[in-house]
């Protein structure tokens, strides 16, 4: 679907996959004016297809747009072009049973050919997808952290809370910093004081004290600096479904480390599109390294992780309304 000043939403295609042909004077290239989305496409019990909280993803969409000041996509139309998609590639949609999907990316960007810094006049906003396996082929792994204080990912004001393609660009230098100490992932602090948790390289985080029906759950507070995720939202109130306390609050790097040498911390996990949920094993900073608990999958962790897919797979009900049948 295209944009056009003056002209608004137009030329909506269903077209076979293939490169694009760019101008190199294209805004885009220079000014980095893009942004995106990920969501995924589960086969149903009965053998139909259906996408998680598209909706969700077409409001933080224009989010995004308005932040970068875009033009703001009709949810509608996001959707209706998801859905179009999906239809088409629908024999792409793994089988019913595992964890597999077809991985559905939506994303916008400025095709205005010009050097000036400016708002373009003109965008492309396409969808492309892709079947994703089982994020942990051989059974659930947890990850090992390194916590960012050279860089950051986001500050007050800026990008933070948009899907958009420079921040990620931002981020690699930290993952690879991650990769240097041994760790899997990136987990982000704020800018101001470098103390308090933000969320991994592409999850949110989770933590939980206490064990059993009295854990209580916990994810960073929304800031403007961390991306508000849809795995993040839809386990506050699944967590809630299934008696937990739920909270959003502010976590200090201390926090963390000191309620894992007292036992008051039992889990950790990430949440996001790509894993669903992955426990958070162990933690490396500059000055301190730990793990949290015994550093293995915890058991609320693996309860929510088995809620949501039976949710995304069609085995438990959509009391939420969250699924969205392709009919
Ligand atoms: N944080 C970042 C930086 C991300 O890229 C993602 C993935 N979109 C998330 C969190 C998780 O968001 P969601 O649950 O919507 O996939």
């Amino acid at each position: 679907v295209r944009w056009t000043e003056g002209r608004g939403w137009h030329d909506a295609q269903l077209v076979p996959y293939a490169p694009l042909q760019i101008d190199p004077a294209n805004m885009m290239l220079h000014y980095g004016q893009g942004i995106f989305e990920g969501l995924k496409a589960y086969r149903q019990p009965d053998g139909t297809v259906a996408t998680f909280r598209p909706f969700a993803n077409a409001e933080r969409f224009r989010a995004s747009a308005r932040r970068l000041a875009m033009p703001e996509l009709p949810e509608e139309t996001f959707v209706a072009a998801i859905d179009a998609l999906v239809r088409q590639d629908s024999a792409w949609v793994p089988e019913h049973g595992g964890e597999a999907s077809l991985y559905i990316r939506p994303f916008m960007f400025a095709t205005e050919v010009g050097l000036g810094v400016k708002p373009a006049n003109e965008y492309l906003f396409m969808v492309i997808a892709s079947p994703a396996g089982a994020y942990f082929p051989g059974g659930v792994k947890p990850v090992s952290v390194w916590l960012s204080e050279e860089y950051v990912r986001a500050a007050p004001g800026g990008t933070g809370a948009a899907k958009c393609a420079g921040n990620y660009a931002a981020s690699l230098v930290a993952q690879a910093q991650a990769a240097e100490h041994g760790c899997d992932q990136v987990v982000w602090l704020d800018a101001a004081e470098r103390r308090w948790i933000e969320e991994m390289g592409g999850m949110n985080l989770y933590f939980v004290y206490g064990e059993g029906r009295d854990a209580r759950v916990v994810t960073p507070a929304l800031t403007g600096t961390l991306l508000p995720g849809i795995t993040r939202q839809s386990l506050l109130e699944i967590a809630a479904d299934l008696g937990y306390r739920v909270g959003e609050e502010r976590i200090s790097v201390e926090e963390w480390r000191n309620a894992c040498a007292d036992g008051t911390l039992t889990e950790v996990f990430a949440c996001g599109t790509a894993a669903v949920i992955t426990p958070v094993g162990s933690v490396k900073s500059t000055s301190a390294d730990w793990t949290v608990a015994d550093g293995e999958p915890g058991e609320v962790t693996m309860r929510l992780r088995r809620a949501l897919l039976e949710l995304q797979t069609g085995v438990a009900a959509d009391t939420h309304n969250w699924m969205h049948p392709l009919g």
